[in-house]
């Protein structure tokens, strides 16, 4: 399973990270991704996880369209990339970062083909 977002039975929202998503040279970023989910779909509406159980899993909504990846992946881009910044080049997290950022980046890519053939 990808990391995603759910309700967390007391009427909020929670972010769920993938396993292949839990080591700490990228987690804090994945992090950032679904938090942009989280902030966007608690906008669009505020009751959504309202009497919803615990693990809910939070769907078709706009939120979770192809303008709502691009963002969440560019905020997470930027967080790998000031990550890397304070990193010595030596640092074992490097390769985990520069992956996470390839795959990230053509995740973004994808949406916004999305996007283009799927305008709302
Ligand atoms: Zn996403």
């Amino acid at each position: 399973m990808n990391s995603t977002i759910a309700c967390n039975g007391k009427g909020g929202i929670k972010v769920v990270i993938a396993d292949q998503s839990s080591d700490p040279c990228v987690r804090d970023c994945v992090e950032i991704h679904e938090e942009v989910h989280r902030d966007e779909a608690i906008a669009f509406n505020p009751q959504v996880c309202a009497r919803r159980p615990d693990d809910t899993l939070i769907m078709a909504l706009p939120h979770i369209g192809a303008p709502s990846e691009i963002r969440a992946s560019l905020a997470e881009i930027q967080c790998y990339l000031r990550k890397l910044a304070g990193l010595p080049d030596c640092h074992s997290c490097r390769p985990k970062i520069e992956q996470a950022i390839g795959d990230a980046y053509d995740y973004m890519e994808k949406n916004r083909e999305r996007a283009r053939r799927f305008p709302n």
